[in-house]
């Protein structure tokens, strides 16, 4: 049977519970356990696929096609494990179900209401990953704040459910702010006393207060909250602000975390979690050797979480070659063919971004064409490899007004089109190709190299596809598709034959990174970067030299 935890939060949002919740379950896996973690959102969307990426950051896609919360994306760099739709529901999705039964008639003529039909079905979600017999731990991330009226029916279904079991399968973890009055020079320990006692009036009791902070908290503040709070003292856990996300783990462990819930759970595991690849990681992370900068052509750089699992990869590829990736953001809106040679002069490779819609899309172009132009690393997700097939039809096979039908429906040049299964869709949410694919990969060419394979599974989100009518001509003038999905012979791969390093998929690697395994067409487009970096450096005439 699984035992199940559930990380709340109060005071503020953005306190990072998904990293302590995939901390605590990364601590759990070290220790021997089969852990999961699930998110439940409160927005009323189905799932966030239709949201803009300035409302909610980067969409997660799972191997099942799940368009997902990108906390997602953290519990499976951190676990190495896949995640499914069955690890995000929402409250849209929640009521989208209890409707359609309402309209089959399933609840014979009753009044549908929040308690019990709501929370029903959501206790019913909370434990179907626990029932299916292949996890020891299922821990769910409730989104939002404690005391949020969205919330409030998943807060009632923790309570219920552990008024449904036993005392030793349930943890509640709370998430917490104490903040630092600089003027009083001292910690706050209020809002954390106010928000346990919201969770409390609600009906839910924590068992473990995990307290973010950026000081330090005594042992004497440690007591007064464990007091006010009603935890034992051992239960009032510390999370210092960290410089990287991926320490977070370790300083749960110094904190006892796993400890104190795998006493809670009467659960017995190793004795001590195994850490040791982890700390591997950490250790190059923080020591590296050697620099290299990147370009990020995009059009959402003002907001990070955008472009969350590229940023994550690169931070991997990077630790592995002990190399500190700088990630220089470029927006796509502001570049054009006078000022690219200016913007672009430094980097040692560029990575154009994916995303929707026209905007920024020339600037994109013209930075494809500098790379390609320039022997620059290249490296384009999706939107980016539309992009760098589109700049390749215009400038190498002189089909000047060469587009993609999203941003220009009457081009006479369509090299990036709709599917016939596209054209007659009307339904926004969920129906772009969407999920895991196989892609073929051509022996002896650059894509075969990275993957040391001839065979892959990548994950998709687009409607728009390389259109073949093309691939000819492509071909003829150097640009090879290199992969190639083996069911519909959609071009999933371009390469460059002579050009150091250029690559576009039209699938989303970022997705597939972890700390434990990191993607390896990131670790070769870093790789190809230092090497041109140090070519660079060492054609550079000294300084002295050029001082004499
Ligand atoms: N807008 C493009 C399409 O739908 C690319 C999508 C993306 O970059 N994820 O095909």
């Amino acid at each position: 049977m699984a035992k199940y935890i559930f990380v709340t939060g109060g005071v503020t949002s953005s306190l990072g519970k998904g990293i302590i919740a995939a901390s605590l379950a990364k601590l759990l896996q070290a220790r021997g356990l089969r852990v999961t973690i699930q998110k439940f959102d409160p927005y009323i969307n189905v799932d966030p696929g239709t949201l803009n990426p300035y409302e909610h950051g980067e969409c997660y896609v799972t191997e099942d096609g799940a368009e997902t919360d990108l906390d997602l994306g953290h519990y499976e760099r951190f676990l190495s494990i896949y995640t499914s739709q069955a690890n995000n529901v929402t409250t849209g999705r929640i009521y989208q179900t209890v409707i359609e039964q309402e309209r089959q008639g399933v609840y014979l003529g009753k009044t549908v209401q929040v308690v019990p039909h709501i929370t029903d079905e959501i206790k019913r979600c909370m434990r179907i990953l626990g029932e299916s017999g292949n996890y020891d731990v299922v821990i769910t991330e409730i989104g939002g704040t404690v005391g949020d009226i969205e919330s409030l029916p998943f807060v009632e279904s923790v309570r219920q459910l552990q008024w449904e079991l036993p005392e030793e399968d349930t943890v509640v973890v709370h998430l917490t702010l104490i903040p630092y009055l600089r003027a009083a020079k001292e910690l706050k320990t209020k809002p954390t006393q106010h928000s346990v006692r919201m969770l409390s009036q609600e009906g839910v009791h924590p068992d473990v207060i995990v307290c973010r902070t950026e000081r330090s908290i005594s042992s004497d503040l440690r007591k007064k909250i464990a007091l006010f709070c009603n935890v034992r003292q051992e239960a009032v856990i510390e999370s210092l602000d960290a410089s990287t996300i991926y320490e977070v783990p370790l300083m749960m462990m110094r904190e006892g975390l796993d400890t104190i819930v795998m006493k809670k759970l009467h659960r017995t595991g190793k004795q001590e979690p195994d850490l040791s690849r982890w700390s591997d990681f950490l250790h190059k992370l923080k020591n590296p050797k050697q620099v290299v900068s990147i370009g990020l052509i995009g059009k959402y750089i003002e907001l990070q979480d955008a472009y969350k699992s590229i940023l994550e990869a690169f931070v991997h590829a990077g630790a592995v070659q002990e190399t500190e990736v700088q990630v220089i953001n470029l927006h796509s809106e502001q570049l054009n063919a006078s000022n690219i040679q200016d913007q672009l002069k430094g980097l040692d490779g560029l990575l154009v971004a994916p995303g929707f819609g026209h905007r920024g899309v020339e600037g994109k172009i013209e930075a494809v064409r500098y790379a390609r132009e320039q022997g620059l690393p290249f490296f384009g997700i999706c939107l980016g490899m539309q992009m760098a097939a589109i700049e390749f039809a215009r400038n190498a096979l002189d089909h000047k007004k060469a587009h993609s039908t999203e941003m220009d429906p009457q081009t006479p040049d369509p090299v990036i089109a709709l599917m016939e299964d596209q054209k007659q869709l009307q339904v926004k949410g969920g129906t772009m190709r969407l999920g895991a694919y196989p892609c073929d990969l051509k022996p002896g060419s650059l894509a075969e190299r990275i993957y040391g394979s001839t065979r892959i599974s990548e994950r998709h989100r687009h409607r728009w596809e390389f259109n073949n009518r093309y691939l000819e001509a492509f071909q003829q003038a150097g640009m090879q598709a290199s992969g190639v999905n083996p069911g519909s012979g959609l071009v999933e791969v371009i390469e460059l034959k002579d050009h150091p390093f250029f690559i576009g998929v039209q699938y989303h690697p970022e997705l597939k990174s972890t700390v434990e395994n990191p993607h390896p067409i990131f670790v070769h487009f870093i790789r190809a970067a230092l090497e041109r970096r140090n070519l660079a450096t060492s054609s550079r005439p000294r300084k002295e030299a050029v001082e004499s």
